[in-house]
């Protein structure tokens, strides 16, 4: 689903990306861990094209992200051609980022009924199976700031689903949450995973990569260090730096 070869980016003159090659098959699950600041963000917006790249190749299904190729080039897509490629692509953020004047489902039907063009009954409808599906069937109508930080977390995964995209992109989904609602977040993830979404997950927590990761990727400062099933890079790292950061993180 996703192939990044040599993946390049810098801030100015920081080179953030320092060739990033890895690859996601489809219903894999890939945990990306790293120090603050090693470039996971970057790397993860750079697959919906948030973030311009510098040099490489990032392909999502197959296709550029955000860019045509012609005689040996890169050049930017127009803002529509991004869009539609990026519709396929879901990303959950640490911040919830909620519209905060609309229920739940609100949030949930906007992009389909506004991007989408579906009909609005059926938007609800569908909203509505998903609001279920994240196990907030009795939250539909209540406004994010009277729900949880966990559950609305549960209702941007379940807007995020609306738009049925192959692939989710989650960055640190539960670090800005109570340690008590981080679990609720955690287990639709898994559900997620076990229904055989592909997923890339930026996240601090080692046991959900060991029990749900199919990959676990290590960066630090910009690069990949080491990639292998989590429960081998976490119980036998092969690296120093790999080491260093589990033994403060585990
Ligand atoms: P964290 O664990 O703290 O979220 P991260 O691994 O996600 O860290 P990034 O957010 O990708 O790291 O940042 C990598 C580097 O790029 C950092 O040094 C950061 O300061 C820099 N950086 C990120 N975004 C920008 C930007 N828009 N402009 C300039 N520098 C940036
Ligand atoms: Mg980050």
């Amino acid at each position: 689903v996703i192939r990044a070869e040599s993946v390049h980016k810098s801030f100015g003159r920081t080179e953030v990306l320092k060739g990033i090659d890895l690859t996601v098959a489809p219903g894999e699950v890939l945990c990306l861990v790293g120090p603050s600041g090693s470039g996971k963000s970057t790397f993860l917006r750079c697959i919906n094209h948030l973030e311009t790249i510098d040099r490489g190749r990032l392909y999502v299904r197959g296709e550029l992200v955000g860019y045509e190729e012609r005689d040996g080039k890169l050049h930017e897509l127009s803002e529509k051609a991004v869009s539609r490629r990026r519709r396929g692509i879901g990303m959950v953020f640490q911040r919830f980022n909620l519209f905060p004047h609309m229920t739940a489902l609100e949030n949930v039907i906007e992009a389909p009924v506004q991007v989408g063009k579906e009909p609005k009954a059926r938007a609800r409808r569908r909203g509505a199976e998903l609001l279920d599906r994240v196990g907030l069937a009795d939250k539909t109508h209540s406004y994010p700031a009277q729900l949880s930080g966990g559950q609305q977390q549960r209702v941007a995964i379940a807007r995020a689903l609306a738009m049925r995209p192959e692939l989710m992109l989650f960055d640190e989904p539960t670090s800005a949450l109570d340690p008590e609602l981080v679990g609720e977040v955690l287990e639709v993830m898994r559900a997620l995973a076990d229904d055989g979404m592909t997923m890339v997950v930026v996240t601090h927590e080692m046991g959900f990569a060991r029990e749900v990761g199919d990959t676990l990727v290590f960066m630090d400062d910009g690069a990949v260090v080491e990639t292998g099933p989590p429960a081998d890079v976490l119980s036998d790292p092969r690296h120093e730096r790999t080491r260093a950061f589990l033994s403060k993180v585990l």
